[in-house]
């Protein structure tokens, strides 16, 4: 598989919190891979640094081989790769169905627009039944549905996933993982998932990175990563 997303040696600070330090991974094509790390480990500083949101004091990120370093997020999106924020941040007073057209508004071809709606109704029938409501008044769940959704609206390649677990039940977060395994699986997005859930992440995706404190401490394909004995004890609470 080739390389879809290369990162190399990327540092990125708040002010003077530094809160990644020389971050290095791949995202190969067609794969689902995953960072792990607990609260504050710096995940999601390292989404919100490829789709732009932050610029990196060092190093260098690359989308299809692509340098995108600190280029503008709407101008990432528009290369095929979307971000699927911490916390959904839908648009509460757009209703659900405009809320998806908003993640479709860099396409100008209107019949896979309408396609792509259809496929994410199949993939979230709840978001068909609350089409005409305000997406503010959905549940947690459903609109983390819609957020998903919204990032698929834009045809992505590769789809950045923070924390889709956050706030949810076991079966809703179930239920969640299953629809990005299909995505993946069905639609060829290639998928990097940061999370804490570290047992349902390893479940689902093909490599996993584990960041502590800002660092790659460890690398593999998952199931080589759940039989480490760190990994057992620390992120699936087994000992
Ligand atoms: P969480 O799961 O809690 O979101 P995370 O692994 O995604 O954790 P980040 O949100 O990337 O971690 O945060 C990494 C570090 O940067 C933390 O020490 C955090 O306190 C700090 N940080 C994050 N956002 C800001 C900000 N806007 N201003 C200052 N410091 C920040």
């Amino acid at each position: 598989m080739t390389d879809m997303l290369q990162l190399l040696n990327v540092e990125s600070s708040y002010g003077p919190i530094r809160a990644i330090r020389g971050v290095s991974l791949k995202v190969r094509q067609g794969e689902i891979a995953t960072v792990l790390g607990s609260n504050g480990a710096g995940k999601t500083t390292i989404l919100k640094t490829i789709s732009g949101i932050i610029d990196p004091l060092k190093g260098s990120v690359e989308f299809k081989g692509t340098n995108i370093t600190a280029k503008d997020p709407a101008a990432i999106v528009q290369m095929g790769l979307t971000h699927v924020p911490e916390g959904r941040e839908v648009f509460p007073l757009l209703s659900v169905h405009d809320n998806l057209l908003m993640g479709a508004y860099t396409r100008h071809d209107k019949d896979g627009v309408a396609r792509d709606m259809e496929t994410v109704f199949g993939y979230f029938p709840i978001l068909r039944e609350r089409a005409a409501q305000e997406a503010g008044l959905l549940s947690g769940g459903q609109q983390q549905m819609l957020a998903i959704s919204r990032a698929l609206m834009a045809a992505p390649e590769l789809m950045l996933l923070d924390e889709p677990s956050l706030g949810l039940s076991p079966k809703l977060t179930k239920e969640i993982f299953e629809i990005v395994v299909r995505i993946n699986r069905e639609r060829g997005t290639t998928i990097l998932l940061v999370e804490q859930n570290a047992n349902m992440a390893l479940n689902a995706a093909d490599y996993g990175y584990v960041l502590e404190n800002g660092r790659i401490v460890m690398e593999d394909a998952c199931d080589k990563l759940r039989e480490k004995d760190d990994i057992k004890e620390f992120y699936l609470g087994m000992k």
